[in-house]
């Protein structure tokens, strides 16, 4: 049944506070899907599967799909939506209040012994809590193999950014992964129709993160520190930022060979690592 269609049975309406945009065009949903590259020995956390148009396609490839929905209202039309698939298992709640470990633990009762090792996350989130969401993943004890967002097109440009064009959000991804956009989603694919493009980003998860840090809470620290003034230059910013002597950021810097005039948007990776790695917490 059409979405809208499917709202009014129920009687409900697209909640704007929670960016329910819904995607209703089938080959963005099916590109979506291909971008997942899902087998059926995988099992799918789905973020956010609103009306479920999503969780369908997924469902028809996964072996399981966990899909956890924060707004309770929609769980009646989900439900009557997926009522003949057995392969998925809906949970009503926040992702950012749940831990994939224990999803995992909680919903899979069947599959080989290893299956908790392995995941892949699909999600079509709000542009406010992607950022925490996407830390919230790749912080998680069990991190999942990929993932992939469909996301303001603003949102994804800003995740595959590149040195000198920096910012913690792509800083912090691409210190678990190795993101890039698959494709972009032109507005009118979703109802109610949004006032920007959307991408899908797919993000590969090696199991080791991509550079060598002694305290990855510290890499982060740091890199938060430098981004917290922005357009300073990096030395300001880590005074200011991190709660230490001045000589011991300008050590730092040295020790690092980065110069201290310059702006956290320049910094590569391996930049910031070798930085923080010269802190001790
Ligand atoms: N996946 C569906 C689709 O493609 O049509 C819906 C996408 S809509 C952009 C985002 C969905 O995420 C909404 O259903 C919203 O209620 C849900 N959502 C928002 N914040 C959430 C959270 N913290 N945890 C779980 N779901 C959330």
């Amino acid at each position: 049944m059409e979405a809208k269609a499917l709202l009014r049975q129920f009687g409900l309406h697209p909640k704007k506070s929670l960016g329910q945009n819904f995607l209703v065009d089938e080959h963005a949903l099916s590109s979506i899907v291909r971008a997942a590259t899902i087998t059926s020995a995988d099992v799918v956390l789905e973020i956010g599967p609103g009306l479920g148009s999503l969780t369908r396609h997924l469902s028809d490839v996964a072996r399981r799909v966990i899909a956890v929905e924060i707004d309770r209202t929609l769980i009646p039309p989900l439900r009557s939506m997926l009522a003949a698939r057995s392969n998925v298992t809906l949970v009503a709640g926040d992702i950012l209040q749940l831990d994939p470990a224990q999803l995992l633990t909680d919903y899979l009762t069947t599959g080989p012994p290893d299956h908790l090792a392995t995941y892949k996350v699909v999600a079509n989130i709000p542009y406010y809590i992607t950022s925490a969401v996407i830390r919230h993943l790749l912080e998680a004890d069990i991190k999942p193999q990929s993932i992939v967002l469909t996301v303001q097109l603003e949102v994804a440009q800003r995740i595959i950014a590149e040195p000198d064009d920096m910012n913690l959000l792509a800083v912090s991804v691409q210190f678990y992964g190795v993101p890039r956009i698959v494709q972009r989603i032109p507005a009118g694919a979703f109802y109610p129709v949004p006032a920007v493009d959307s991408a899908v980003v797919r993000i590969d998860l090696p199991d080791q993160p991509r550079v060598i840090v002694n305290d990855a809470d510290l890499f982060f620290k740091v890199a938060k520190a430098g981004f917290g003034q922005k357009r300073k230059q990096l030395h300001n910013a880590l005074k200011t930022g991190l709660s230490r002597p001045a000589e011991g950021i300008d050590r730092a810097l040295k020790a690092a060979q980065i110069d201290p005039k310059r702006r956290a948007e320049t910094l590569t990776l391996e930049e910031w690592a070798k930085l923080a790695n010269q802190f001790i917490s």
